[in-house]
């Protein structure tokens, strides 16, 4: 298995994963040009692509999907609540959240998360015995979302601000509270406690992501989680960020 964060914050998120022949997004929050250019930086022809599975109707997740799917004629899964938002795609696949479904040579367990849109969810993909979590976009971190987390080999998991960044930043207080709350966005302390939790010895894989640009940096999210790893040692320990891809991390 391999997979790239094509682009990850508030603005815009798209992650690559692929396993075997079987090659996917998950959300396209990017224009479909801009998602081209940084696949085909990785080596990977977009027209190689079999699907793009979408987590939940902000605009910063779907904003490329009609295009990009219709561009390369490719499926697009998604829940009962997020699909009426997913106008004008080359074709709609709803899924069950908390029911498996595969795609090619992957099995995708699509687990409920709390947020403020529709029917949110996160994503648990195994493929080749490999098994790989994405949990951006969740205001706390659930049972369940620790069940379908666990035994992961990589995680993309969100460290979205700094506590006291937020509050000292010139947001709206509304926002501030919408943001910090059960239905917001994870703090780099939540996430890096959540990520003491996740690790095992064959985690090997650990990317930041849905950082906030105004409210955290990507040394204050890595200093949070590395005073978690201590002894543990993972291949990589990144933040994703929202102007380049990270690198094709293989698995
Ligand atoms: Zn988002
Ligand atoms: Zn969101």
């Amino acid at each position: 298995m391999r997979f790239s964060v094509l682009t990850s914050g508030s603005k815009a998120n798209c992650t690559y994963v692929e396993s075997g022949s079987t090659r996917i997004l998950i959300d396209c929050g990017l224009s479909a040009r801009q998602t081209e250019v940084r696949l085909r930086a990785l080596g990977i022809d977009p027209a190689s692509l079999d699907a793009i599975i979408v987590t939940h109707e902000h605009s910063d997740h779907i904003n490329g999907v009609p295009v990009m799917s219709r561009r390369f004629e490719l499926p697009v899964y998604a829940n009962e609540g997020t699909s009426s938002f997913l106008r004008g795609v080359f074709a709609l696949e709803k899924f069950v959240t908390g029911k498996s479904f595969s795609i090619g040579e992957l099995n995708i367990a699509p687990f409920s998360i709390v947020h403020d849109a529709h029917e949110p969810v996160g994503f648990s993909i195994e493929g080749q015995g490999i098994k790989f979590s994405q949990a951006t976009d969740l205001g706390k971190v659930t049972p369940l979302v620790r069940e379908a987390l666990r035994g992961s080999h990589a995680v993309v998991l969100e460290s979205n601000h700094d506590h006291d960044m937020l509050q000292n930043c010139d947001y709206p207080w509304e926002l501030k509270q919408r943001i910090s709350s059960s239905h917001g966005h994870l703090s780099n302390e939540s996430s890096s406690a959540f990520l003491a939790e996740l690790l095992h010895g064959d985690l090997q894989h650990v990317v930041l992501g849905h950082l906030s640009e105004n409210s955290n940096t990507p040394e204050l999210a890595l200093k949070a989680a590395q005073s978690q790893l201590s002894a543990h040692s993972l291949a990589t320990l990144m933040c994703a960020c929202i102007a380049n891809e990270t690198p094709l991390l293989s698995l």
